[in-house]
């Protein structure tokens, strides 16, 4: 056997090994999509115990010594030469992976594993009760744990960069602060500017009826316009929308229907099936290889948004779809001009809640929970004093303070499961959603012709040549560096954002 042969017989086997591990997270994230939305509640202990056992045979496996070794020898080899190459990018991403799994001591990830359950209890109570001093101490720990598993893991600069790298591989804090910041710096004067213009929108005209079986009917058929295949995938209903998978030709999805309120239900039907067109655009051959896999949450995150915020609720979108929902919804919007229809969905306004604020407000919550837990972390902020710079924060960006805990410092679950450098995976993934619709319109010419015609399907196919096909080949902001031509800003956003509500609220732009 040649040296060449050899590297490629150990390479086969880290690529068998990594497919093996695949059938397995697959058939975990399978039983968790039937947890979700099928399984009858007298199932669930059994259900916690098949996944919990699951769980532990991948782990097991994930973290074998033979991958380790395969790992070493082929660090340095001809193979890894090329970073960028489909081998090359298999092997440093599954390096990254397998040195993650392995530097944390068991009993600190088994530690965190059990807080996690317990946090999520006790903060469903905690938020039910407005009692944030009952979650404290748990958060306390939690924040420990975590500046732990950060030392363990290793970074350059701060302990928040390891955690961030967890959710989007490769990403600086610095980089992420500084993009952030300049956000801040012209939205909160664009959120006050909102505020104070006289134009409102009729919001009555979303909320009548709209019968169910009306919405799941247009819902997939927008979806599948916007080119969701569903002959590999599904969309049924939760109470807490997702998009899940269980293989290379089986994306789920889910929604929730409020028969008053169109948008609820639409919205993120579109913005789960951004994720799915994304997940069904990776290379099928490399299911379970870095290369067949999603880069990064913030890139994952800027292909729902995309398609929720800049196509679904754009002007020329609605030019197309109007009329069918005209026809769909006689009752509802027969009389109602489009006009009105899409001011109303694009209604802007400071709110308390993260989940239910629209595309201006909604990186002014990330922000402030960015800012926060990276003080946390930091030691520059206390657990007890979260709640009072809490509300400080929602006091100076939007202009408005809860009354209560629960919809306040509570109002997410995040924490309390240890997911720290979670949030700005949100913003970053507008951010990337702008400069690549921007870049698209570069490459494809008129996006608004294309949508007013009802044609979607070149920007997914541009979606799919320059970012699912990639796999993990590019770090996400090289990915989107190389895509776009600008490196990570909040220039293409605010453009996004003043360009789209000030004609619709009277702003002097
Ligand atoms: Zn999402």
């Amino acid at each position: 056997m040649t040296m060449t042969d050899k590297l490629q017989a150990t390479y086969d086997k880290l690529c068998n090994h990594a497919r093996e591990v695949a059938l397995l997270t697959s058939t975990q994230s399978l039983l968790g999509w039937d947890e979700r939305t099928k399984l009858p509640p007298a199932g669930g202990d059994y259900r916690a115990q098949q996944m919990s056992y699951l769980a532990g045979v991948i782990h097991k496996k994930q973290t074998a010594p033979e991958v380790g070794e395969w790992l070493a020898e082929l660090a340095d080899s001809s193979l890894a030469a090329d970073p960028h190459s489909e081998a090359g990018a298999d092997i440093v991403n599954l390096r990254r992976d397998y040195d993650r799994k392995t530097k944390l001591p068991q009993a600190l990830v088994e530690e965190i594993a059990k807080l996690s359950v317990l946090g999520q209890q006790l903060w469903v109570e905690a938020r039910k009760a407005n009692d944030f001093p009952r979650f404290r101490p748990l958060l306390e720990r939690m924040v420990e744990l975590k500046r732990q598993e950060a030392a363990a893991i290793g970074y350059d600069k701060e302990p928040y960069d390891a955690l961030l790298d967890e959710y989007e591989p490769g990403a600086k804090t610095a980089d992420v602060a500084c993009a952030l910041a300049g956000l801040r710096e012209q939205l909160v004067p664009l959120v006050a500017e909102i505020a104070a213009s006289e134009r409102r929108p009729k919001l009555s005209v979303l909320k009548r009826g709209f019968p169910i079986d009306l919405q799941e009917k247009f819902g997939r058929h927008a979806t599948e316009s916007i080119g969701f295949d569903f002959k590999s995938g599904r969309l049924d209903v939760t109470d807490h929308p997702f998009c899940g998978g269980a293989g290379p030709h089986d994306v789920r999805l889910t929604t929730r229907y409020d028969e008053d309120f169109l948008p609820g239900a639409l919205f993120s039907t579109l913005h789960e099936a951004g994720h799915g067109i994304y997940e069904q655009g990776l290379p099928a051959d490399r299911y379970g290889l870095p290369t067949g896999e999603a880069v990064s949450l913030g890139i994952h995150e800027s292909q729902s948004r995309m398609w929720e915020n800049f196509v679904g609720r754009s002007w020329p979108f609605w030019e197309h779809f109007y009329p069918q929902a005209q026809a769909t919804f006689r009752d509802a919007l027969g009389t109602v001009p489009l006009d009105d229809f899409y001011f109303a969905i694009n209604d802007v306004r400071p709110s308390l809640i993260r989940t239910e604020s629209d595309e201006v407000t909604y990186n002014l919550h990330i922000l402030i929970r960015f800012e926060l837990e990276l003080a946390l972390v930091n030691d520059q902020l206390q657990v007890a004093d979260l709640p009072a710079a809490w509300n400080a924060k929602y006091r100076e960006y939007l202009g408005i303070e809860s009354p209560t805990d629960s919809d306040g410092v509570l109002q997410d679950v995040h924490w309390s499961g240890g997911a720290i450098g979670y949030f700005p995976t949100y913003s970053l993934g507008n951010l990337y959603a702008a400069q690549l619709f921007e870049a698209a319109a570069r490459n494809l010419g008129d996006l608004n012709a294309l949508f007013r015609r009802g044609e979607f399907l070149s920007l997914r196919d541009w979606l799919r040549k320059h970012i699912h096909t990639q796999g993990r080949r590019y770090p996400a902001a090289e990915l989107a560096h190389r895509v776009t031509g600008v490196p990570l800003s909040h220039d293409a956003l605010l453009r996004h954002l003043r360009g789209k509500f000030g004609p619709l609220y009277g702003l002097a732009i």
